[in-house]
């Protein structure tokens, strides 16, 4: 069964929370949150009066197999653009200024 994409996005987030609270920034490394992550277990429940459909016991979510992959997806890439906005800035950042030298 497909974990819920919804729950398990959650508890990413308290597992990251967690970890940056108890683990000094030096000593954090991705490997070992991502083997935190491995541990989520929130298995969807197959609906069975249509048997294509899943549902989530925790937050009701009611979805195909494709549709949980869209929106683990979709979910995943909120979360890059989050972490790049800080790169699209300096990109943005030292463009502007190299226009500027220009003109
Ligand atoms: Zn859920």
């Amino acid at each position: 069964m497909p974990n819920c994409p919804e729950c398990t996005h959650r508890e990413k987030k308290k597992i990251q929370e967690k970890y940056e609270s108890e683990v000094p920034e030096e000593e954090r490394s991705r490997e070992d949150l991502f083997k935190l992550y491995d541990e989520i277990d929130i298995p969807m429940k197959m609906d069975e009066k249509n048997r294509r459909n899943f549902v989530c016991k925790r937050c009701g979510l009611y979805a195909t197999r494709e549709q949980v992959s869209d929106i683990r997806y979709k979910l995943n890439q909120k979360e890059r653009t989050r972490d790049d906005k800080h790169d699209d800035y300096l990109e943005w950042w030292s463009k502007s200024k190299k226009e500027k030298a220009e003109n």
